[in-house]
């Protein structure tokens, strides 16, 4: 079913990695910045995520001895310290999802650049190190992100669906690793309800939601894959979501063999398997140098 599979370290049969994008109430700020701050229920649903859903999660990751991958905008980093710091003493891994969650389509390459340059800024000073990974706002990435991510040294971006599996992008002369999502792997469609910011959908129960990752999680196995989903803390973390996340989590990690690891350690095994002489399919970017448009007839 996938034609050019990556053999996973210690014979596992598949790669797990769950990454968390914690954007707490930076959605309403970047969406609505005129009265967001006197905006209570959505400043309190974003909230929640830090506060009460990730001391659960980080917990369960403690009893099972799981390591994960956690995008984070600086600005959520600075408001919410605490959670840095109890991420960063689980051992996971942070990586980089702009400052205030905006979006890099609708600003200018300039502001793109300070913006996304503040933000590195930031995860320096909390985490000490240089963020390895990249996940777009909304998955929109431009030419102009890509550039910033090589020209920082990034490994990979996580927010391109070119593929089942991780593969390689490259971008002139340069290379970055694509973690692939997509938006049945993302638990905004079946959870999440925000009419502040445009997006209404009838809120699914925990099983019928989560039933679309472990079906996920199925194919991926049996084919060797990349099982990523992308929750978000105040939507998957939610009491009676998380306590089937934590089922499903028990029962594959003791009749299942897995290997679950922060993306980055992923991206590590993928390059070294590559240097061996192991094969990584290629996309090339850009796609387009100009507008895609009907031709004069
Ligand atoms: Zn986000």
């Amino acid at each position: 079913m996938i034609r050019n599979p990556i053999p996973w370290p210690n014979g596992a049969r598949c790669a797990c990695s769950i990454s968390f994008d914690m954007d707490t109430d930076s959605l309403i700020h970047i969406a609505r910045p005129r009265d967001s701050f006197n905006r209570l229920y959505p400043i309190t649903m974003g909230r929640y995520g830090p506060t009460t859903a990730l001391p659960r999660i980080l917990e369960t990751y403690r009893r099972l001895g799981l390591r994960q991958s956690f995008f984070v905008p600086a600005w959520t980093m600075e408001q919410y310290p605490d959670a840095i710091e109890a991420i960063l003493q689980g051992g996971h891994e942070i990586g980089h999802h702009g400052y205030l969650h905006e979006d890099p389509t609708v600003i200018s390459q300039p502001e793109q650049r300070h913006w996304f340059e503040k933000a590195l800024d930031v995860h320096r000073r909390f985490t000490g190190s240089t963020p390895a990974g990249y996940r777009a706002p909304v998955y929109n990435v431009t030419q102009g992100t890509i550039d910033l991510l090589v020209e920082h040294r990034f490994k990979y971006d996580s927010s391109l669906m070119a593929d089942d599996i991780p593969y390689l992008m490259r971008s002139g002369d340069a290379e970055l690793y694509e973690m692939p999502p997509h938006w049945g792997t993302d638990d905004w469609p079946a959870f999440a309800h925000f009419e502040e910011i445009g997006y209404m959908m009838p809120v699914r129960s925990p099983s019928a939601g989560l039933s679309a990752f472990f079906e996920e999680f199925e194919a991926m196995y049996e084919a060797g894959g990349l099982w990523m989903p992308v929750w978000h803390p105040f939507l998957t973390g939610r009491l009676a979501r998380w306590r089937l996340v934590e089922k499903f989590l028990e029962g594959i990690l003791s009749t299942h063999h897995v290997w679950f690891a922060p993306l980055v350690d992923i991206v590590d095994h993928v390059a070294a398997f590559r240097r061996g002489g192991g094969t990584v399919r290629v996309e090339q970017v850009p796609y387009y140098e100009r507008p895609v448009t009907l031709p004069a007839s």
